[in-house]
């Protein structure tokens, strides 16, 4: 057990490969230690319910209930109410399964009676028995919309889930985390971190919004504690997801050292793959200390390991 004075791991994080991630992370440090700030440009309400797919996504696998195939959704969940809503002539290309509705429910029910985002949040992540503190990156609506030519432009989810994430992008609008408030206790959170980690998400709509937040960059610099990232993008393409189409629109590289561009002003140390290995000078000539490993998470053996040598190299550079 860690001492209850130890100062906290905080992780930035999206959906997927920030589960995953923080599914290893758990393996190398005390669970009560990690707290997780995630992503929420990617809310939305679907048939009369408040969806955080970011913060069910994290909830879902640290609690192992995760559906594994897909990353995101319940295990075993079945799909009654939406092929129902269906039948009545709703659109339901949203796939919300019946077990997952239900979170979505509670949380909505939550919010109507007043509770904030952040209170909603950490008693999900108690019923599903969580240790890790999940907080919401702000409990101001901060949707994400992508760009296309034109003018024309769709929610994330909408992009995602309704097209399919096609690649013509040309930008995408993070006004409205700009315009927003960090959650409370982000901004506190972060400037008590001993280490701060940013998970191999998506650079552009999932780590993107919570730096654009008012005060996040201040609050991590504040910190004085060692910024490390895992990159997401493995031999100059994703992993899985649309980050090399949303990496393109907005004019960056889809590569590690593009990555690296990217977070360069806040970020100190970074975990690069071992088939980018020859990126890592450009890496460091960016400012940044680089190191090189297997960043795949094919098992939580692999992310425990991927973890580890982030923390490693966050403990070098303190
Ligand atoms: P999303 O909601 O699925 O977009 O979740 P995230 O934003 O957390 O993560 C998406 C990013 O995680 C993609 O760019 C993937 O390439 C990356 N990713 C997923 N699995 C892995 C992995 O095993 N290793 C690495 N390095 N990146 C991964």
């Amino acid at each position: 057990m860690a001492p209850t004075h130890a100062r906290p791991i905080v992780a930035l994080a999206g959906g997927v490969g920030a589960a995953r991630f923080l599914r290893g992370l758990v393996e190398a440090v005390p669970a009560e230690q990690v707290a997780a700030v995630v992503n929420t440009g990617d809310d939305a309400e679907f048939y009369g319910v408040h969806v955080s797919p970011d913060l069910d996504i994290v909830t879902y696998t640290l609690a192992d209930r995760v559906n594994r195939e897909r990353g995101y959704g319940i295990e075993g969940d079945s799909f009654g109410v939406v092929d129902a809503l269906g039948a009545l002539g709703h659109e339901t290309w949203f796939r919300l399964g019946d077990r997952d509705f239900a979170t979505c429910l509670h949380r909505t029910g939550r919010l109507r009676a007043g509770a904030g985002l952040a209170a909603v949040t950490d008693e999900i992540r108690r019923a599903f028995g969580v240790a890790v503190r999940i907080v919401p990156m702000s409990e101001d609506p901060c949707p994400t919309y992508v760009e296309f030519e034109g003018g024309r432009r769709v929610h994330f989810e909408e992009y995602l889930a309704r097209d399919g994430a096609p690649g013509d992008v040309r930008g995408v609008d993070l006004a409205a985390a700009r315009a927003a408030r960090p959650a409370p206790g982000v901004t506190e959170l972060l400037r008590a971190a001993e280490t701060i980690l940013v998970c191999p998400s998506n650079p552009v709509v999932s780590i993107g919004p919570i730096l654009a937040l008012p005060g996040l960059r201040e609050a991590i610099a504040a910190s004085g504690a060692p910024v490390v990232g895992v990159s997401p993008i493995v031999g100059g393409a994703p992993v899985k997801g649309p980050a090399d189409r949303l990496l393109r629109g907005v004019g960056i590289e889809v590569s590690a050292r593009g990555v690296a561009g990217l977070y360069r002003d806040w970020l100190h140390g970074f975990v690069i793959d071992a088939r980018d290995s020859e990126q890592a000078a450009e890496v460091g000539a960016l400012g940044l200390r680089a190191v090189v490993t297997d960043t795949i998470m094919r098992d939580r053996g692999a992310a425990a390991a991927l973890a580890r040598t982030a923390l490693e190299l966050a403990a070098q550079l303190r």
